[in-house]
């Protein structure tokens, strides 16, 4: 809503204001549209290129490999901590997200850190990092271009991947004029340009880098980063003191893990082979070596996951936050991406964590918004099934009495029309009846010989529906009425 922040909405969240404002919004459509459009055939063609028709299988198998970390995560995280103290690492473990913010302001000022640089993460988004740092009086400053766009703007990220995917190029014209006090260009090389010479001063006078993680080895004790801009490298090799903040999920168990989940999540996420700067850490400068910092602390993040940990859950921690989902998703496209869904995660997997992470009844729009087409499942490439744990959703909603009593009753009702088949013809003959008698009250006939009309007028608990798009009135003859009749 106006005013409040994208992410951090009063709740009970209602996401039909903004889903309905950002549908109305044509140019935002349009942007949101065009880049999850390419995103998702990227995805596609890349991963068919790479794995031809065994492409189910390595989603399979990588699903397997995922399971098979969280269902020993356990072990994995003492192993962890215990190789990563070998390397020189100080580890820290945080039950929730003031914990963690708490903990890295606290290194901060211990060092008396004036100035971070901070990569893009969306675990620090989850826990407010940034607020919580500058609030300490330390200076942060997000450095992907992405993100460094979307805060200039006070705005939040959009995507898991694509933080700015709402703006264009004139948005960041207007942000640079007006913040960086830069000539105003919407030459793509030349706001690189600016961006860069901004964030080059930044990181010279930074003492504090901030990160997240894609993985952590259990086996290694290393933090693993991937990004294509380069910017982590800096983060974490520029200042004397380096912090990652990771959600225990991260965690795998093996390195040669690491190559098959690095072989999808690219793909997955901007369709390359590999990400372009792949780093892992091991430890803080060595004895002789004349880079890198002189500490690096991790922050192992619970924040709920433990929770979602049971066995009805778990499959969902095995994400890799590519954002193929979101890019696949009929809805997370029509509302204009992600700030509808407000929250952190959009699109199907914050449609699934969110609810689990900060209550089912705080976000009750969330489950449902989804068409359950599938796309989602298909997309993912540690095999998710996203829309299973909708419905799952959904029917915890119905039990724990989130959905009212009109909406419950509807269902049942329709469930006991739906069971029996005469019944169900009986049914559904007066909804066509209906449905066409408020198409013929318009008078708007439309399409091949005049034949078709279209709903104009349609029942009050319809009209959202209908708001953003047309939706034809049914033909007279059903399918099997129609075959009776041919034969
Ligand atoms: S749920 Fe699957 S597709 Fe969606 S972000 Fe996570 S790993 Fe990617």
């Amino acid at each position: 809503m106006k005013g409040e922040h994208p992410l951090t909405p009063a709740l009970p969240y209602d996401m039909a204001p903004r889903a309905r404002a950002a549908a109305g919004d044509v140019r935002l459509r349009q942007f949101v549209e065009r880049a999850t459009t390419t995103r998702d055939r990227g995805r596609a063609d890349a991963c068919r290129a790479a794995f031809g028709d065994a492409l189910d299988e390595v989603r399979s198998l990588a699903g397997q490999l995922r399971q098979h970390a969280l269902d020993h995560l356990d072990t994995h995280l003492e192993r962890f901590i215990e190789e990563a103290e070998r390397g020189g690492i100080t580890v820290h473990v945080a039950a929730d997200g003031p914990a963690a913010v708490a903990i890295c302001r606290d290194i901060a000022q211990r060092h008396g850190c004036r100035t971070c640089v901070k990569s893009k993460s969306m675990v620090t988004e989850e826990i407010g990092l940034l607020d919580g740092l500058m609030a300490a009086g330390v200076e942060t400053v997000e450095t992907d271009l992405g993100e460094f766009i979307v805060q200039l703007d006070g705005d939040a990220p959009s995507h898991i991947v694509a933080p700015m995917i709402h703006k264009d190029r004139t948005d960041v014209a207007r942000a640079f004029q007006r913040e960086l006090g830069a000539p105003y260009t919407e030459d793509p090389e030349a706001l690189t340009r600016i961006a860069r010479q901004h964030l080059r001063g930044v990181y010279r006078r930074a003492d504090l880098g901030v990160s997240g993680a894609n993985f952590l080895v259990a086996e290694t004790g290393s933090i693993v980063l991937c990004t294509n801009e380069g910017n982590a490298d800096f983060c974490v090799s520029g200042p004397p003191v380096h912090v990652a903040v990771a959600g225990i999920e991260k965690l795998i168990g093996r390195l040669a893990d690491l190559s098959v989940y690095l072989k999808l999540l690219a793909r997955s996420a901007t369709s390359q082979p590999l990400t372009v700067y792949t780093t892992l850490i091991q430890g803080p400068r060595r004895p002789g070596e004349r880079d890198g910092p002189r500490e690096v602390h991790v922050i192992l993040l619970d924040n709920g996951r433990s929770r979602l940990l049971a066995a009805d859950t778990r499959e969902l921690l095995r994400c890799i936050r590519c954002g193929a989902c979101l890019n696949a998703c009929p809805v997370y496209r029509q509302v204009g991406g992600g700030h509808a869904y407000g929250a952190v995660y959009s699109g199907p997997i914050g449609a699934t964590i969110t609810p689990l992470f900060k209550g089912i009844a705080n976000y009750p729009d969330l489950p449902r918004a989804s068409s359950l087409c599938g796309a989602c499942h298909a997309a993912c490439p540690v095999d998710i099934d996203l829309p299973h744990h909708l419905i799952a959703l959904r029917r915890r909603q119905v039990r724990e009495r989130v959905t009212g009593p009109g909406e419950r009753l509807a269902y049942r009702v329709w469930a006991w029309w739906l069971r029996g088949a005469r019944r169900y013809r009986v049914a559904g003959s007066c909804m066509r009846l209906l449905l066409r008698a408020m198409g013929r009250s318009m008078g708007q006939d439309a399409g091949a010989g005049g034949r078709r009309r279209w709903i104009a007028r349609p029942l009050p608990g319809l009209r959202p529906w209908l708001e953003h798009r047309d939706f034809p009135a049914p033909p007279r003859r059903n399918f099997r009425e129609w075959w009776r009749r041919r034969r």
